[in-house]
């Protein structure tokens, strides 16, 4: 298999290689030359298997040579070693035709944890193969940063720094960054908001005399890596809901369009997703793009959903990528309008194709209060901000007769101004983390400045 980027001008890499670049050379994103599609009778035998069996079926064939079939299958083992729910991935009823898909039952309680903790194990293990040592920068809006610190931590060839906004995320969020004590583990609060970190990350990757010295490497959703990890939980789900013989829609709390589009490429591996709903808070430029064809960023805004508050959907780029029937060129005019002008707008033909998988919603911040006190009382389950945002555009958009499945992509307790807000209860953390509010906390403070940044991390690596 070997993967090309959204930009058109980067050479073609093989999938480890994919994997430990990040980023592109010309800036686009890696994907795959070709979405190899799974038969029906294949995806009826995924019927009733352990997620991590599942997991091994959906990725081989994505991963090449780079791991023989028996080291593929125990990574993924040891990545979900670690989960506190059998299933992994458990669905939930709500009310006919509206389940819930929790993700949240990973180390840092969050559906990031799907990708980052085998993401760990793919990077340890082919560090150990080359002996190369190398400098994972992130970039987070929460709980991408304290899921890769969590898969990270401790390694041996390995240092992790995470750029996060200062003050722009929760407690808890914050808490899972600054508490651990391995030393290569680096939480920065950067002066700025979300699309701050990841524009000077995007710098790092194109200062190409960086990029090689500190060997830059990312883990961020450009990765393909965490994509790929994460389309086999939307098998799992429309599985057990009956595909392949049974269509289902999908509704995504979306940020930066990663988790969507790991449902993207499932649908297009022959999993048969009807539509994906892209559920956005205020900050909803997505939203926006799909309705109008006009892609605009404005300014973030702050809400109870920090992990969705993005203006640049990075991701988008991969969607955008097969709209234009993957012309790396047009792609590439795209991002330069929006790197200069603040926008792009999608041809009419491209808009046709996104819309006629994806929709999308928004849901305001009364709504998501609204909507985390209406499940608790007329289900029982408590669920965090991001997912009330889906769950509101799921109710909305749920078709007759078609299953709807609500990604519940964080454990409340990781938000619990918000839930003891919209409940009057607070959502209590897992015993397994419950002195979290007690540990010493290690944070270094920057300024949004790339040359700076580049200096801390020069200075942390020499010693
Ligand atoms: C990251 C995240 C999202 C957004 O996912 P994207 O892949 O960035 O669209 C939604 N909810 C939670 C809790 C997250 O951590």
């Amino acid at each position: 298999m070997n993967y090309i980027s959204t930009r058109g001008k980067a050479p073609e890499l093989g999938f480890e290689e994919a994997m430990m670049t990040g980023l592109a050379r010309d800036g686009g994103l890696y994907v795959p030359g070709d979405i190899p599609v799974m038969a029906k009778d294949e995806i009826a035998a995924l019927t009733g298997l352990s997620y991590e069996e599942v997991a091994y079926r959906v990725m081989r064939p994505f991963v090449g040579r780079t791991f023989t079939d028996d080291a593929f299958r125990k990574l993924i083992a040891m990545a979900y070693a670690g989960f506190d729910h059998p299933a992994r991935a458990p669905i939930k009823q709500l009310e006919p035709n509206q389940f819930l898909l929790e993700l949240f039952h990973g180390p840092t309680l969050a559906f990031k944890d799907f990708a980052m903790q085998l993401i760990g194990q793919l990077f340890q293990a082919s560090l150990s193969r080359s002996g190369e040592r190398v400098t994972i920068v992130g970039a987070t809006s929460g709980d991408t940063g304290s899921a890769a610190i969590e898969a990270f931590r401790g390694l041996s060839n390995v240092d992790v720094f995470i750029l996060y906004p200062h003050g722009r995320v929760s407690e808890v969020q914050r808490r899972q960054m600054t508490t651990p004590t391995e030393a290569n583990v680096h939480a920065i609060a950067l002066e700025g908001d979300f699309d701050d970190c990841q524009a000077r990350l995007k710098d790092m990757f194109n200062d190409h005399g960086f990029r090689d010295e500190v060997r830059l490497a990312g883990v961020n959703s450009i990765n393909w890596a965490r994509v790929l990890a994460q389309v086999v939980y939307y098998f799992t789900a429309a599985v057990s809901l009956g595909a392949p013989h049974r269509e289902v829609d999908f509704t995504v709390p979306t940020g930066n369009f990663g988790d969507i589009y790991a449902g993207f490429v499932a649908r297009r591996m022959g999993l048969p997703i009807g539509r994906l709903f892209a559920a956005t808070n205020h900050n909803d430029v997505v939203n926006r793009a799909l309705k109008s064809g006009y892609y605009d960023k404005n300014a973030v805004i702050p809400s109870f959903s920090p992990s969705m508050d993005i203006q640049v959907s990075s991701n988008f780029e991969r969607a955008l990528f097969e709209a234009y029937n993957r012309d790396g060129n047009a792609v590439s005019l795209l991002m330069e309008d929006l790197s200069l002008h603040d926008g792009f707008k999608i041809s009419q033909g491209a808009l046709q194709m996104l819309t006629d998988v994806f929709g999308s919603g928004m849901t305001l911040e009364s709504a998501t209060l609204e909507r985390i006190k209406r499940t608790a009382l007329e289900t029982g389950e408590v669920v965090c901000p991001h997912t009330a945002v889906g769950l509101d555009v799921a109710v909305r958009k749920a078709r007759r007769g078609i299953p709807m499945i609500t990604l519940a992509t964080a454990h409340p307790a990781k938000f619990p101004d918000a839930v003891e807000e919209a409940t009057g209860k607070r959502p209590p953390l897992p015993s397994r983390m419950a002195d979290l509010y007690d540990r010493p906390e290690r944070v270094t403070k920057a300024p949004n400045d790339l040359a700076a940044l580049q200096s801390l991390i020069r200075g942390r690596i020499d010693t």
